[in-house]
């Protein structure tokens, strides 16, 4: 997701660049976000080019219920400002303030725009914290922990809860011994 911007920023303030992503592919240490595709509008401001992109992408990440692999389509609203390595396209701008530097953000002295990372963050808050394999997920058996969406299991599914176990198997020694 690289954007030669050098036309942009030797535009004036104002400008804008309509662009698309078509089926790239961005990561984060967790997640490959593949699929992702939207418009993408960029506007030439003072001293920074603002990105923004409505894209959608896909993502495996793992069911909260069954913990099988879960296919995910995910939305997410883009909006980044960008600074130029090249100061002199820009009129009069000062340093970036290093506490806010992000180099994500950065467009290099090639005046290469490359979006991937900060939109692969961008996607990464999109992806929902518990995700489902499918909408009804049936979970896992707790006691012999099936794939309830695989298999139908016989266990009891109201276990006894294991702080009363030991009490009922001691009314169970106790109704033995005296039977
Ligand atoms: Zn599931
Ligand atoms: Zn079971």
């Amino acid at each position: 997701m690289i954007f030669n911007v050098a036309s942009l920023l030797t535009a004036r303030e104002g400008a804008t660049r309509q662009l698309a992503i078509d089926d790239g592919e961005v990561y984060t240490d967790r997640h490959r976000f593949f699929e992702v595709s939207g418009p993408v509008r960029m506007l030439r401001t003072d001293r920074t080019v603002l990105v923004s992109a409505t894209v959608s992408a896909t993502v495996e990440d793992t069911c909260s219920r069954c913990l099988a692999p879960a296919v995910l389509n995910i939305q997410s609203e883009f909006e980044e400002e960008f600074e130029p390595a090249n100061r002199d396209l820009m009129s009069d701008r000062p340093a970036p303030g290093a506490a806010d530097f992000d180099p994500a953000l950065l467009i290099d002295a090639r005046n290469m725009l490359d979006m991937s990372d900060a939109l692969a963050q961008a996607l990464s808050l999109s992806v929902p914290l518990a995700p489902l394999c499918k909408e009804d997920c049936a979970g896992i058996c707790t006691v012999c922990f099936a794939n309830r969406n695989r298999a139908t299991c016989r266990c009891d599914q109201n276990p006894i809860d294991p702080r009363w176990r030991s009490l009922a198997e001691l009314g169970a020694r106790t109704s033995n011994s005296t039977g």
